[in-house]
């Protein structure tokens, strides 16, 4: 007998919500993430006395269940509305965690089994189980895979096991996106929302936490676009900085740089989405979900994540 039902690589929120709808439906399960906390791109870091989203910075909900996590969220003090529209008021709400985005996904994990530190880097069929081996040497045994890494990372471990992958999923490229964090002495130019979203130019988004609300001194998080992102990847890091520093200039006013940071993203966005929340197969008990399947968006990733959890339910017989 397998140790668990159900194996998921990943604590993003895909991952988490997959895990925590197995859980409601008496399926057993182990999460592995390589990070050292959960969230994945839910992602808030601390400068100082400064909080900084450096990861997705806003949710919008255009589903009936990714508005009622929303409203449970709101309900217990997690999210609320930040504005509805960057340059103008176009009537839909913009959420975000009050204490950060990464603190939704630690709610999230609350109560799972969710391992960090743990890098799965081999998942072997054998004999209708799935054995995962992760790079301290543990391994573990399961009845049922879920793959919620960036497909990329997800594919390379499982690319010899599983001949039935479609080839335009496994070669599936993503955006990358590097980002300035910055704690500021006083307040910065961002008025208004606090956020500049301009996707066409070298800085797709630009945002001041404390105009935001998240932070109680000024910080900005300024996430340079693809093309941009790719024209610096490999640049020498003092190059990048610099350049990264005089894109950021013109929104600082009067205020200072005390302290900052640059984030690298290599899989921030997935160039295109799959056509179903999901991919899965029934023979190796395995399923593939992330914001590539259901869109390149937290919601996305959320519904990904409930359409890998109604698979597996579906396919399981729950040991207890
Ligand atoms: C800079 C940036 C800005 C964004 N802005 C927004 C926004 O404003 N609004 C919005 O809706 N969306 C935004 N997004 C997109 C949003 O963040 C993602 O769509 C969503 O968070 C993806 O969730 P996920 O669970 O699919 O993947 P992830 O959050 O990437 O989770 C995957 C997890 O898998 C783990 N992992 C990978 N390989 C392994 C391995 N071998 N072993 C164990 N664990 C592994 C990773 O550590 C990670 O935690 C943004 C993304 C980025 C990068």
């Amino acid at each position: 007998m397998a140790d668990v039902d159900c194996v998921i690589v990943g604590a993003g929120i895909s991952g988490l919500v997959t895990a925590r709808n197995l859980a409601a439906a008496d399926v057993s399960t182990i999460v592995f993430d390589k990070g050292r906390s959960v969230g994945g791109r839910l992602a808030t870091r601390r400068i100082g006395d400064a909080r900084l989203d450096h990861g997705a910075q806003f949710m919008t909900a255009r589903s009936d269940a990714f508005a009622a996590q929303l409203a449970d969220w709101q309900e217990r003090g997690l999210a609320d509305v930040w504005c509805h529209g960057f340059d103008s008021d176009d009537g839909h709400p913009r959420w975000i965690g009050v204490n950060g985005m990464n603190s939704l996904a630690k709610d999230l994990a609350n109560d799972l089994d969710v391992r960090v530190d743990h890098r799965v880097f081999a998942a072997a069929w054998d004999d209708g189980e799935w054995l995962i081996t992760c790079d301290d040497a543990s391994a573990v045994t399961a009845s049922h895979l879920v793959l919620t890494a960036p497909t990329p990372q997800s594919f390379s471990f499982v690319f010899e096991a599983v001949g039935t992958l479609p080839r335009e999923l496994s070669s599936a490229d993503h955006d990358r996106t590097i980002a300035l964090l910055a704690a500021l002495d006083s307040p910065s130019a961002l008025t208004g929302t606090g956020a500049r979203h301009e996707p066409s130019t070298d800085i797709a988004f630009i945002v001041d936490h404390a105009v935001k609300g998240i932070s109680r001194v000024p910080a900005i998080t300024m996430n340079t676009s693809p093309a941009w992102s790719e024209r610096y990847w490999d640049a020498p890091p003092e190059e990048t900085e610099q350049a990264l520093v005089d894109l950021i200039a013109p929104f600082l006013g009067s205020a200072s740089i005390v302290e900052q940071q640059v984030k690298k993203w290599r899989f921030a966005t997935p160039r295109a989405t799959w056509s179903t929340p999901c991919w899965s197969d029934e023979e190796f008990q395995l399923v593939v979900a992330g914001d590539a399947f259901g869109g390149p968006r937290v919601e996305g990733a959320f519904l990904s994540g409930l359409a890998a959890a109604e698979t597996i339910s579906q396919w399981c017989t729950p040991r207890r």
